[in-house]
């Protein structure tokens, strides 16, 4: 059973950054509480939408400063994570906040590097990280634009940033200053920064003067302690000392003493306990869970925190194909986030694969099917089609992954309806 522990200083209190009301921020208060309504998240006071089991401050639409502090400990509290989920277009963002409003759960949607470059398009150049930048940037427009439509709250967030890809951090931080000056919040709820390859001492330093930056928009940072291992976004740490592959709480305290220093910090920890990027044959990978257990006693005892106490909030990588047993105990042991992508990658191309496999032999020409040598094969071709297919598989997997953590019927909202599509595929979305 897991314990009811309020969690402290894992975000150090005070510097809350609130928007102000300005006049199209109450324009859009009003906007959502229409929706609100439909959705069946019920309204109070100015008429904001709240959801009946989160934390008042936790609203649909992308989830930043004191809102997402609220959110993380309180899935610390309670005891469930949320899944983070590597996306790379508009098609699987979409994926995964259909998976979240069916599964009436928060989600994380993040981009790394290489899938950021994709989101602007492979063909851009990408000197100086400018496409990475921008293709961040945008897909994290298309999360704020659609979170709200589908009423769940989002954390969006961005992956591994090794020292060489900093430009891009600093790009994407940029984006997120201009957006603070005018909206009282970051674009981004938090990045993800990888020094591990790095001695510690310069993990450290670097991700404090980052978290420095970070605190003053009131933006979350998740370092990484030791090396997942495997291979991921073109990053391969298949050959490294296994003994890496495991962290020290030692090690966890000492970034928990320098980055509380920041006063009003938000940070999460992704201490490598055996994880692996990738999915292998059973046996290959063998997880410790304990040392996140054992680094929260030692860090309780060091601070004189009370007894059960889990200061730090821990982040899961490579978590595709784990055994369920150490992924529940990993909750346990204060992990608030669960990193999916391999597993999602399969599902989105098995949709593909589904589907293709399904209709083989309309798929083959443009015109001519079993149905006869004149049927044209349009609406199997469409890409809408194996797009569509994609992403209910992802959808559907992604089901699996909320029940994993315990992340299910967690905010309180409605049934998912289903879908009125106003206009069919073939008029084009043209009215007639
Ligand atoms: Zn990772």
């Amino acid at each position: 059973m897991l314990s009811l522990v309020v969690s402290v200083q894992s975000y150090a209190p005070g510097a809350s950054v609130t928007a102000p009301l300005t006049a199209s921020r109450s324009a859009a208060v009003r906007m959502m509480s229409d929706f609100a309504e439909e959705i069946g998240i019920p309204c109070e006071g100015d008429c904001e939408a709240i959801y009946t089991k989160l934390p008042e401050s936790v609203k649909p639409g992308v989830v930043t400063g004191q809102a997402l502090v609220d959110l993380l400990d309180y899935a610390k509290e309670t005891g469930f994570a949320i899944p983070a989920v590597n996306c790379i277009s508009s098609s699987s963002i979409n994926a995964c906040l259909e998976a979240a409003r069916k599964n009436d759960a928060p989600i994380m949607v993040q981009f790394s590097s290489g899938g950021s470059q994709f989101y602007a398009g492979k063909g851009l150049d990408n000197t100086n990280y400018r496409a990475a930048i921008a293709g961040a940037v945008s897909g994290a427009y298309h999360v704020r634009a659609m979170a709200e439509q589908y009423g769940v709250p989002v954390v969006l967030h961005t992956d591994h940033c090794a020292k060489k890809l900093l430009p891009w951090m600093d790009g994407m931080l940029s984006a997120s200053e201009r957006y603070f000056e005018t909206h009282g919040e970051p674009l981004f709820s938090s990045h993800m920064i990888d020094l591990s390859e790095e001695p510690m001492d310069e993990n450290i330093a670097i991700c404090k003067e980052y978290l420095e930056r970070m605190t003053k928009m009131g933006m979350l940072l998740e370092m990484e302690l030791g090396i997942t291992g495997g291979e991921e976004d073109g990053v391969n740490n298949e050959d490294v000392n296994p003994e890496d592959l495991y962290t020290k709480p030692e090690e966890v305290y000492e970034v928990y003493k320098e980055f509380t220093k920041v006063e009003g910090s938000r940070f999460t920890i992704a201490a490598a306990f055996g994880n692996v990027h990738g999915v292998y044959a059973p046996g290959n990978v063998k997880l410790d869970p304990e040392i996140l257990g054992r680094s929260q006693v030692y860090i309780a005892e060091q601070e004189g925190l009370p007894q059960g106490t889990k200061p730090v909030s821990f982040v899961f990588h490579g978590g595709s194909g784990s055994d369920i047993k150490d992924i529940k105990q990993a909750i346990e042991y204060g992990v608030i986030k669960m990193n999916i992508d391999t597993d999602t990658q399969w599902a989105y191309w098995s949709g593909i694969k589904d589907f293709e496999a399904k209709y083989r032999e309309y798929l083959q020409t443009q015109i001519g099917n079993p149905d006869g040598a004149d049927k044209p094969n349009k609406k199997y071709y469409d890409p809408r089609e194996p797009m569509r297919s994609a992403e209910a598989s992802t959808s559907d997997r992604l089901g699996q992954c909320f029940a994993d953590l315990n992340c299910v019927n967690v905010c309180g909202l409605n049934p998912v309806q289903e879908p009125a599509n106003v206009l069919g595929p073939r008029r084009g979305g043209l009215p007639c």
